[in-house]
C-alpha cells in the first residue's frame, strides 16, 4: 500500500486527508498540524496519526496532551508521498526537507508554478505528470477553467476563451479577510492572474481573464466565452458536458435554485461531508450558442473541495500507480461518490 503523508491540515489538507481515507491504491499515513487545536483533536479522534514539523510544536502538543505521533522528519522517512496543502509560499521552503527524503510531493495553486515540473489537471495533462517527482495542482478557479476548456477541447477545438471570474471573498472559516462591503477589481489592471496560471498547463491557448472578489464564502461563479474553430449546437455542448467527468449540470429551473447559496444548500441536503462539491456546477439555462462559435455559460466552483479530487490523482500519475488518466479519475470520483451528468436527475 503507498503511504501518503498530509503536510497542512486545513482547508485543502483535511479534505484531502479525508479522501485518502476513502481510496483503496492509497493510504493515509497522518497529517502534519503545527498547533493542537481543535482540528488535531477531532483528528486524533478520528484515528489519524499527527505529526508535527519540530521540536517547538512538540513541546506545545505534549503541554495541550493531545496525542503526537513523531516530527515531520521522522514521518518522511516512513512515506512514499507527501501532499504539501500549507499556505501559498510555505510549500516552497519544505521543498528541500521532500527532496532530502526522496519523496514525491504534490504542491498546492498558491505556490509558484516553478515548485514543480509540471502545473496539472488530469483532463488536460495526466500524461505529462507520470513519474515527476513534484506536481503543482492548480488552483480552484483555473481547475474549473481547466476541467471546462478540457472537456469541451476533447470533442472540439477551442480557439481562445475570454472569462469573468466572481472569487469569494474568503472562505466561510478565515475570519480575517474580506471585502464586507465590496466588489473589489481584482486586480484593476488587467488581465487577472487566472488566464495566466490556465497557461501553465495549456502554453498554446489564447486566453484572459478579469476577476472581482465579492463578500461571500460559499463559492465562486465565472463568466465563460469559449471560442471554438468549428460549428456547434447548443445541443452538441450539453450533451458533451453531460458525459464529461466533474461537470455537472444544474437545472435552474427544474431544481428551484438560481444561486450559489440555494446550489450549496442542496449538496448539504445531498449529505455530502462538510457540504463539499467536487464537481463544477455548469448552470445549464446559462449554456448559449451564438454562430455557431461562441459558448457561452456560466459555471460555480465549491473553492473548498473542488481541487480534492485532482489531489489524488496527481498522487497516482506521480507514483505511476495508474499509467491512464481517465481510470484514474473514475478511481477517484467512484470513492468520493462524485455525480456526473444533471445535479439530482443524474443514475
Ligand atoms: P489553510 O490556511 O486553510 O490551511 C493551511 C494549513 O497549514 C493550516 O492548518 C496552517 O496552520 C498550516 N500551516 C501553516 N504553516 C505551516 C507549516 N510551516 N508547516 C505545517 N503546516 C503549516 O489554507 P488552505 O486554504 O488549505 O490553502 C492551502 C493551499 O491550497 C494554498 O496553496 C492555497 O492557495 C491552495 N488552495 C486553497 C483553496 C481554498 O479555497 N482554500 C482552493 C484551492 C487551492
Amino acid at each position: 500500500m503507498i503511504k501518503v503523508l498530509v503536510n497542512g491540515y486545513g482547508t485543502i489538507g483535511k479534505r484531502v486527508a479525508w479522501a485518502l481515507r476513502r481510496q483503496s491504491d492509497l493510504t493515509l499515513y497522518g497529517v502534519v498540524k503545527r498547533r493542537p487545536d481543535y482540528s488535531a483533536i477531532l483528528a486524533v479522534k478520528s484515528g489519524i496519526d499527527v505529526y508535527v514539523p519540530g521540536e517547538e510544536e512538540l513541546r506545545a502538543f505534549e503541554e495541550s496532551g493531545v496525542r503526537v505521533a513523531g516530527l515531520l522528519d521522522d514521518a518522511l522517512g516512513r512515506v512514499d508521498a507527501v501532499v504539501d496543502a500549507t499556505p501559498g509560499g510555505v510549500g516552497r521552503k519544505y521543498k528541500g526537507l521532500y527532496v532530502k527524503h526522496g519523496v514525491k510531493a504534490v504542491f498546492q495553486g498558491g505556490e509558484a508554478p516553478d515548485v514543480a515540473q509540471v502545473s496539472f489537471n488530469p483532463l488536460c495533462n495526466y500524461s505529462e505528470a507520470l513519474g515527476k517527482d513534484f506536481i503543482r495542482v492548480v488552483s480552484c478557479n483555473t481547475t474549473a477553467l481547466l476541467r471546462l476548456i478540457c472537456s469541451l477541447n476533447r470533442y472540439f477545438t477551442v480557439d481562445r476563451v475570454r472569462a469573468v471570474i466572481v472569487r469569494r471573498g474568503a472562505d466561510p472559516k478565515e475570519v480575517r479577510r474580506g471585502p464586507i462591503n465590496a466588489i473589489v477589481l481584482n486586480p484593476p489592471k488587467l488581465p487577472s492572474h487566472h488566464g495566466v496560471d490556465v497557461k501553465t498547463v495549456l502554453p498554446w491557448l489564447d486566453i484572459q481573464t478579469a476577476a472581482f472578489a465579492v463578500p461571500t464564502t460559499l463559492m465562486h461563479t465565472h463568466f465563460i466565452q469559449v471560442f471554438l474553430k468549428e460549428g456547434v449546437t447548443r445541443e452538441d455542448v450539453v450533451r458533451v458536458l453531460e458525459g464529461s467527468p466533474r461537470i455537472v449540470l444544474v437545472g435552474a429551473e427544474a431544481l428551484g435554485v438560481s444561486s450559489t447559496a440555494e446550489l450549496a444548500e442542496v449538496i448539504r441536503d445531498m449529505g455530502r461531508a462538510r457540504g463539499d462539491m467536487y464537481e463544477l456546477a455548469v448552470w445549464e439555462e446559462s449554456v448559449t450558442v451564438i454562430d455557431g462559435r461562441e459558448v457561452m455559460l456560466t459555471q460555480s466552483v465549491h473553492q473548498e473541495s473542488i481541487v480534492v479530487p485532482e489531489n489524488v490523482d496527481a498522487l497516482r500519475a506521480a507514483l505511476s500507480i495508474e499509467k491512464d488518466g481517465e481510470r484514474s479519475i473514475n478511481i477517484t470520483d467512484t470513492a468520493l461518490g462524485l455525480v456526473g451528468g444533471w445535479l439530482l436527475w443524474s443514475s
